[in-house]
């Protein structure tokens, strides 16, 4: 007899460490596998800090579900008795035809979200230390800023092992089947059994779900930390989180929260990975140099040492929006996969849909738009 449990989550890292919480709670028996430690710095859910907003320029449709990922965050710290979300702002800077800034004011309209327009010139006058000319404005959120994603993930596993759930770390799952009767799982020591299976395995979801071709790709992005000479200017009650669309590629990043200076990254382009097991974690110096142009053309006084470095992994989807649904050949199997670098703030969202999915087969929450079936189309 293997040990059997009601739910196994394969892959421990944002999304599973969240459904692994929210299944556990509602009283289900849940063994959760992670191949490597539990909060690694390996898959996507690692460097300190995640942008968190609700003025949605990817579509109008995420809005929703943000309302519900900001409760259930808020729902998280409590519970955990932990700081998670912090509140600074996000700044959205482009032009007025740019897919950030349309998309901004489309999601804000349709949703009434409050959202400050910035003009050019009040743009310069509210925040000085961004340099961007006459063609840009700003969009400013107040209801956004960021999660330590880290301090995040730690938070689920911990609540989940309060409310019993078993949580291996360094044991992947080598091979699952699924039947009418049930869910059998391997791993490299055991072979497990329960009634459902959920897999969020991140970049690697193409690969332990073979059978689906996925049409995925994993992508390497790179995040700097870079001091400035003096960090009054970046501080958190005046320099916002930041996403900007240039003509070079969209940049975000970070006010100042350590002694690492600030965080900066590119979120469009970067380097195909084609086994996320074996992706190059040496920073190179186009990484450094792409960041380091943005930063001399639009916030100068980030001009000193490069203190931190991490590669991190997108697992993009063809439309860059999410999958999220039950296996189209096995009900009792339920995916999430394909976040497509923008993910991490609807984690606590997330695992109350897969909670739901696994439990009911549907969840009342909108999740249209992240059917795997839209790519069979
Ligand atoms: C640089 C960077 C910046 C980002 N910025 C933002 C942002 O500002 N805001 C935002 O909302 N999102 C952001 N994202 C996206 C967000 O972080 C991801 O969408 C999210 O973390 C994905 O979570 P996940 O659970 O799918 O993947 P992961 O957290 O990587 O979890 C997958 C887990 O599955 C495990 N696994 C895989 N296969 C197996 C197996 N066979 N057996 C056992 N375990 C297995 C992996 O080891 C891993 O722990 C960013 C991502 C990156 C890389």
């Amino acid at each position: 007899m293997h040990p059997h449990y009601d739910v196994i989550v394969i892959g421990v890292g944002g999304m599973g460490a969240a459904a692994a919480a929210e299944l556990a709670g509602r009283g289900r028996r849940v063994l959760g596998l992670e191949q490597f430690d539990l909060v690694h710095d390996r898959g996507s859910s690692h460097g300190h800090t995640r942008i968190i907003r609700k003025a949605y320029f990817e579509h109008p449709d995420y809005v929703p579900l943000l309302h519900r990922a900001y409760e259930r965050w808020y729902e998280l710290e409590e519970q955990q008795g932990r700081h998670l979300f912090t509140e600074c702002g996000c700044l959205n800077i482009g032009r007025p035809d740019g897919e950030l800034i349309a998309g901004v004011r489309r999601s804000s309209a349709e949703h009434r979200l409050d959202v400050e327009q910035l003009d050019p010139a009040e743009l310069r006058r509210r925040f000085p230390a961004f340099t961007f000319g006459n063609e840009y404005h700003g969009m400013l959120e107040r209801d956004a800023g960021f999660l330590y994603v880290e301090d995040c993930v730690q938070a689920y596993v911990d609540q989940a092992r309060l409310h019993g759930a078993e949580l291996h770390a360094q044991e992947p799952a080598v091979r699952w089947e699924a039947s009418a009767h049930g869910v059998l799982v391997q791993t490299e020591r055991q072979t497990y059994t329960a009634d459902r299976l959920v897999i969020t395995a991140g970049a690697w979801a193409a690969r332990i779900l073979d059978a689906l071709s996925l049409p995925l790709e994993v992508v390497r992005k790179a995040l700097l930390w870079i001091a400035p000479a003096d960090s009054s200017p970046f501080r958190r009650q005046r320099f916002p989180v930041y996403l900007t669309e240039t003509p070079e590629g969209i940049y975000y990043g970070f006010p100042v929260l350590d002694e690492h200076g600030l965080k900066v990254a590119r979120h469009d382009g970067g380097e195909l990975v084609a086994d996320p097991s074996s992706v190059n974690r040496q920073l190179a110096d186009a990484d450094v140099n792409d960041c380091r142009q943005f930063l001399q053309a639009h916030i100068p006084l980030v001009n000193g040492p490069l203190r931190q470095s991490k590669v991190c992994l997108y697992t993009l989807t063809p439309d860059r929006h999410f999958i999220i649904d039950r296996h189209p050949h096995h009900p009792n199997v339920v995916l999430a996969a394909g976040f497509s670098g923008h993910g991490f703030k609807f984690a606590s969202v997330v695992g109350e849909i897969l909670a739901d999915l696994t439990e009911n087969g549907r969840t009342r929450l909108p999740i249209e738009m992240f059917r795997l079936g839209r790519f069979a189309r």
